[in-house]
């Protein structure tokens, strides 16, 4: 009898426990299984559906043309599949959001589940009563103490063989149409293992001048590997190797924030939907027909501050947002706006091609103050100040082309009679600044 793999965000097949522990069984068929039942409005977003339809393309062909799809509940499908094949093991990768532990739990008597998905596994990372690590400072010391990861290992030698039947790709509809709102991805990106791997030899050469460079949005600086590590095309372990000879140590404290949001999700599974402090419910967000304009104007980089106009433009076009836009556009939205930190992450959930649940939720709630693992809600960045400082005026005339004609001194913060066809601001710096500390003032009581 044939061993199933059921791939789940791991599409590879370096450095792949479960598939490794699958070939070693026999011969293998390998199963994905779309699922958008079972995480409810974490259901795949748009811009990931983009990206899934091209990796699994790849991995397909990468394996023969024998990987079967099906579409359903994962932990009633995969049980099916197993029966019609009459599996004499089931392997696949564990994961750690709440909906996908649910799966694992419906199948923990049926599936062999492998470490694969973070640098160490998250339960080997925590306080020495065993509970998560609430800030990122002493996870990243408990952390350091598991390292190096173990190593990764190289492919399997696998046979896979053909399976039940299963549905065609291009029937899952996972491609935009009417309008396709995705013409920009396939210029910036290549979903797949093949296009993973590429990526991270590329950003072996950089990784160097990462610390210098990663906080200004002009340059390519950052290794935008978050897409692929997401759907797991290359392996965080696989990561660090090629990286730590390199020299790449800051670079690796910032992968390790993928991994404490893997323990934060554990620590807080509504992470994504419930304020990690309890206080901050009673925060008075904006809602009504002026917050609805608002929020719209946001999502299309139409609030008259250049830097978040640029980076939410850029999300639209690329899929991606440097992180530092990130920041100020979440920000802008929850002290500028005064909106939830909910909406803006949905927006997000969305739109970017790295959607990812716990980096998502965690990095959302910090900028918010909401969160465990936060800054404080007064904290409120000045757009204009950001911008000027990390030296974003060519970010700018890249991705808001009205205003490309202006220069450093002006670019950042327009003057009325400057803007021509760009947008006036939404609200000013200091109004709005006074809005969110009244607005704090509340929670306070
Ligand atoms: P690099 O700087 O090259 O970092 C390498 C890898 O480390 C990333 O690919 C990512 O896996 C990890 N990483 C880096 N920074 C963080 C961080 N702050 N939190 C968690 N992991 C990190 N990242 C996502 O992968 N998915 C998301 O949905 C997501 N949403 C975000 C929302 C907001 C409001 C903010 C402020 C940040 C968000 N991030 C998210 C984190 C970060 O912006 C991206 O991981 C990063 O910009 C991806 O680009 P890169 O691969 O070039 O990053």
């Amino acid at each position: 009898a044939p061993a199933l793999l059921w791939f789940r965000r791991d599409l590879r097949i370096a450095d792949h426990h479960a598939l490794t522990a699958a070939a070693a069984a026999g011969r293998v068929v390998p199963l994905f299984v779309l699922d958008d039942d079972t995480p409810g409005e974490f259901r795949i977003g748009g811009a990931q559906r983009w990206w899934l339809h091209h990796s699994l393309a790849a991995l397909n062909e990468s394996i023969g043309g024998k990987l079967v799809l099906r579409r359903g509940r994962a932990a009633d499908v995969v049980r099916a599949v197993a029966q019609e094949i009459g599996a004499a093991e089931v392997h696949a990768t564990a994961l750690y959001e709440p909906w996908e532990r649910e799966t694992e739990a419906a199948l923990a008597d049926l599936v062999t589940f492998h470490d694969g998905d973070t640098l160490v596994p998250p339960d080997r990372v925590t306080t020495q009563g065993g509970s998560p690590f609430k800030v990122y400072g002493a996870f990243w010391r408990a952390l350091t103490e598991q390292l190096p990861p173990e190593q990764a290992l190289p492919a399997p030698d696998v046979q896979f063989v053909a399976g039940p039947g299963g549905d065609k790709l291009a029937n899952w509809n996972l491609l935009p149409t009417k309008p396709d709102w995705a013409t920009g991805f396939g210029k910036e990106w290549t979903p797949g293992e093949a296009g993973a791997l590429e990526r991270l030899d590329e950003f072996v050469t950089e990784v160097a001048a990462y610390e210098r460079r990663r906080d200004r949005p002009s340059e390519e600086g950052t290794s935008r590997l978050s897409p692929h590590l997401h759907w797991g095309e290359v392996s965080p372990r696989q990561v660090w190797d090629a990286l730590h000879p390199r020299g790449g140590s800051k670079f690796l404290k910032e992968l390790a924030w993928r991994d404490f949001a893997r323990s934060a999700m554990l620590a807080q599974p509504d992470i994504g939907w419930s304020n990690g402090r309890a206080a901050m419910d009673r925060l008075p967000w904006r809602t009504g027909a002026d917050a609805e304009a608002d929020f719209a104007a946001w999502t299309k980089g139409r609030t008259g501050y250049p830097i978040v106009d640029a980076g939410m433009r850029q999300l639209w076009a690329t899929g991606w947002m440097h992180n530092r836009g990130r920041m100020i556009a979440a920000s802008f939205l929850t002290k500028h706006l005064l909106i939830d930190w909910r909406r803006g992450a949905a927006w997000f959930w969305d739109t970017l091609i790295d959607a990812d649940y716990g980096n998502n939720s965690l990095n959302w709630q910090w900028i918010a103050g909401t969160g465990t693992a936060s800054q404080m809600f007064n904290r409120i960045m000045a757009p204009l100040a950001q911008s000027e400082k990390f030296d974003a005026g060519d970010y700018i005339r890249e991705w808001v082309p009205e205003l490309a004609g202006l220069d450093d001194d002006m670019i950042h913060d327009p003057a009325d009679d400057r803007r021509g066809a760009y947008p006036p601001r939404l609200i000013g710096h200091r109004e709005a600044r006074d809005r969110a500390l009244s607005a704090l003032a509340k929670v306070r009581g």
